[in-house]
This record gives C-alpha cells, sequence and structure tokens, in this order.
C-alpha cells in the first residue's frame, strides 16, 4: 500500500509510468507487482480484525474494498494524473456510473459535452433521469454553451476532450473557471488523451476517468476504469460508492493494466508520431473529403490543443468521398488495419460509425448529431507508418468517389454524439 520510501520524490513522465506508485520489494525482491488473488485476507487476531473495520488499523479485509495488485495499480494513475488519490472499477463505465452516483442526488442538474461516449451519454438520458437527475447536452468546444446552459442547481460539468468521434477539444481550464463560479465539479473523461498527454487536474478539474482499456492498458486485452480526484473528500465518495455498489476491480485485470501501463509513453509516443504523418498524408488524398486531427493547424481548436495537452495523440476522423458506400468499401478493403470498435491499442483500429455504431439511428438524427455518412473513425497503432499508409491508400483507392459528389465538409459539421456501441 505504501510507495516505496527509496523512490526519488520527482519523476519524469516516462520514469513515472514505469516506478510510480506500485508495492514495497516483499522478501522475494520480486519486480513485478504480484497478483494477489485473494478474496479474503486472514486477521492475525479477533482485535486486529476490529481496528481494520474501525479504520484503526491499515491493512487489507476483503478484495472487493481493497486489494494490494489494485492499490498498486490505483496509485500508479493517479500520480501520473497528479490527483490526491484513485479509485479502479471494473471498466470505465463502472467509472463513469460511480462518479453519478457519487455526486449526483435528486433535483441536480449536469451539464454535458453532447458527443459524450454513448453510453455515459444513455446513462445520463434514460437512466438518471428516471431518478430526478437533468442533463443538458451542450457543444463544449464552445466556452459560451457551457455557460449558457449553467443552473443554479447545476452541480457538475462532464466533459470529453477530445470528443469522439469529431475529435473537437473542451478548453479545460475555461470549463473549470465556469464551474468553480458556480460552485459545481468538473468532471473530465481522459480516455482519449490518457494522463501522458493530458492531465486535467491540472486545468481545475475535481474529477477524472480513464477508461483503462483503451490508452492506457494499450493492449486490447483487458477492460478497466478509473476515477482519479483532485481531493481526499471527493476521494472518499467515490471509494465508498464503488465498494458499496460493487463495481470493483479484479486484481488479474490491475496486473495485465499495471503491465501495459509500463509503455504507455512509448506507445503514444510512436503512435502519435504516425498518426500526424497519416493525417497530413489523408488530407492530400483524392478520397479523402476533410480530416479532423487536432494536429493540424486548421483544427478549429489546434491552439486549445497545444495549450493543454503534451501531444496531439493518435485518433483521427475522417471524411470518404462517395459516402455510406465509400465507408463500407474501405472498412472491407483494408488488409492490416483492423476493422472493430475500441481504441488506443498497439494495433490499429478502424471503424464506420454511420453503418456500424450508429446505424440503429435514423439518417436524420445522425446527420443531426454530426455522425455523416462519409465519416471514417481511426485509432492510429504502433506498426510502422509506411505499412499502415500503404494500406490506407490500396483500400482508399478502391473507393468510387465520383459517382455521387460530396461537398467538402468543415469540422464543424461534423460533431457527432452518442455512440450507443463504442
Ligand atoms: C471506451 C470508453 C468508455 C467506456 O469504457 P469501458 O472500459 O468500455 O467500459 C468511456 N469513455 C470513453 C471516452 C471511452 O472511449
Amino acid at each position: 500500500m505504501k510507495t516505496d520510501l527509496k523512490k526519488p520524490p520527482a519523476m519524469r513522465k516516462f520514469t513515472k509510468a514505469i516506478h510510480a506508485g506500485g508495492l514495497e520489494h516483499s522478501i522475494y525482491g520480486e519486480i513485478s507487482v504480484p497478483i494477489f488473488q485473494s478474496s479474503t485476507f486472514a486477521f492475525p487476531s479477533a482485535a486486529d480484525g476490529a481496528a481494520r473495520f474501525s479504520g484503526k488499523q491499515s491493512g487489507y479485509i476483503y478484495s472487493r474494498l481493497n486489494n494490494p495488485t489494485v492499490n498498486a495499480l490505483e496509485e500508479s494513475v493517479a500520480a501520473l494524473e497528479g490527483g490526491f488519490a484513485g479509485v479502479a472499477a471494473a471498466t470505465g463505465m463502472a467509472a463513469v456510473s460511480s462518479v453519478y452516483l457519487s455526486f449526483l442526488s435528486r433535483g441536480d442538474h449536469v451539464v454535458a459535452t453532447d458527443c459524450l461516449y454513448g453510453s455515459s451519454r444513455v446513462i445520463l438520458e434514460s437512466e438518471l433521469s428516471r431518478y430526478g437527475v437533468e442533463t443538458t447536452f451542450v457543444d463544449s468546444s464552445e466556452l459560451l454553451n457551457i455557460e449558457k446552459a449553467m443552473r443554479p442547481a447545476t452541480r457538475m460539468i462532464f466533459v470529453e476532450s477530445p470528443m469522439n468521434p469529431s475529435m473537437k477539444i473542451t478548453d479545460l481550464a475555461g470549463a473549470a473557471a465556469i464551474a468553480k463560479k458556480h460552485g459545481a465539479l468538473l468532471a473530465v473523461d481522459n480516455t482519449f488523451a490518457s494522463p501522458y498527454l493530458q492531465r486535467p487536474i491540472e486545468f481545475g478539474a475535481d474529477i477524472v476517468i480513464e477508461s483503462l482499456t483503451k490508452f492506457i492498458n494499450g493492449h486490447g486485452d483487458v477492460l478497466g476504469g478509473m476515477v482519479v480526484t483532485k481531493t481526499e473528500e471527493h476521494y472518499n465518495r467515490v471509494k465508498k460508492i464503488v465498494s458499496l455498489f460493487g463495481g470493483t476491480m479484479d486484481p488479474h485485470q490491475a496486473w495485465l493494466i499495471l503491465r501495459g501501463l509500463h509503455t504507455l509513453p512509448l506507445r503514444i509516443e510512436k503512435a502519435q508520431e504516425n498518426a500526424m504523418k497519416l493525417a497530413q498524408f489523408l488530407k492530400t488524398h483524392p478520397k479523402v473529403i476533410w480530416v479532423s486531427y487536432p494536429g493540424l493547424p486548421d483544427h478549429p481548436q489546434h491552439k486549445t490543443a497545444k495549450r493543454q495537452m503534451d501531444g496531439f495523440g493518435s485518433m483521427i476522423s475522417f471524411g470518404v468521398q462517395n459516402g455510406l458506400q465509400g465507408g463500407i468499401t474501405l472498412m472491407n478493403s483494408v488488409r492490416l488495419i483492423t476493422l472493430a470498435v475500441s481504441l488506443g491499442g498497439v494495433e490499429s483500429l478502424i471503424e464506420h460509425p454511420a453503418s456500424m455504431t450508429h446505424a440503429s439511428i435514423g439518417l436524420e438524427e445522425r446527420q443531426e448529431a454530426g455522425i455523416v455518412d462519409e465519416l471514417v473513425r481511426f485509432s492510429v497503432g504502433c506498426e510502422d507508418f509506411e505499412d499502415l499508409r500503404d494500406d490506407l491508400d490500396q483500400a482508399l483507392n478502391l473507393i468510387d468517389g465520383y459517382k455521387i459528389k460530396q461537398p467538402a465538409r468543415l469540422h464543424a459539421e461534423t460533431a457527432a454524439v452518442a455512440e450507443p456501441g463504442c
């Protein structure tokens, strides 16, 4: 539970991803955190058991409450985010729902990004509304939209930046200032950036959520979530809710994610270098109508991204010729890039919202939500740039781009909402 006292107090980002948090070595001197695959923990005596329950003695009780392997991951992620402490959860959605349950009560109002992760939006819209919590969804890339939606009952501003799949950016310091002015909390889903590129607490956020399933684990083989808070008070609240409601993380899951976390900086550096080159390549491709990547100078919030992120990440969305059919052709023609939802792994993944995650939404609502037919979401991985470029090129060239002429669209028109799937 305690960090190794021999470790230097200040560590840089690569070092932190490898050494922050963790456990002290046991008598065996292992360098990998052991998997404490134990549901419960023996008390030395009845008095010790009582002391642990009353909080007078530290020590483990039961793995839904605390587990050494899970605690090691919580410490590592909290150190990377620069927060007070972290609470691990079974999935990213268990982390999101725990934040809602921790801080929202009947009569409270939420202002949220309109293109919030699908399930995060659906909970607010269809589930929390049953308990008397109301939400206003706004395009949070314009701070004025947040400000205008604030009410006396607004308890929380919930934003994602970069947004999915529009890749728009929310000004985090600006959102934090609005939250502070109105006595509301700012919660940020930081999944698309990861703490390696963006630490919302530095900009005034109170609560940060990560779907560890994505960049932090990074290997497409495990689900997980984390809530990191700025204050001890908020930590205690989230810890209580996760422990009570039981969306706890399993120790084996925590161990796998710790293993992935150690290479987060290496993976992101490689993937975002690829993403920048691919965004530039896509911009010049005759079968591509538009490209939305925060690293491109013509991205509407490029300056904000530059100010609050240490890099532009590896998520790109772009529009292809020939609308829906063009998207389907691209999906069916990639050979190296995998056709799948999810993101942030070492392998490149591509998906086409209009024919997949959003196909069940009517055409009109979809267009209104900005999920235009030609939009493709691309999670760039760590393969060689040239291989990714060549794969995209051969697949794009199979699109019949000149049957249906599409008008060129601007980023502003590609804002998207909810992805019911992923
Ligand atoms: C994937 C994702 C989630 C949900 O995470 P799970 O681990 O799938 O439950 C939440 N927010 C964002 C931005 C995501 O990409």
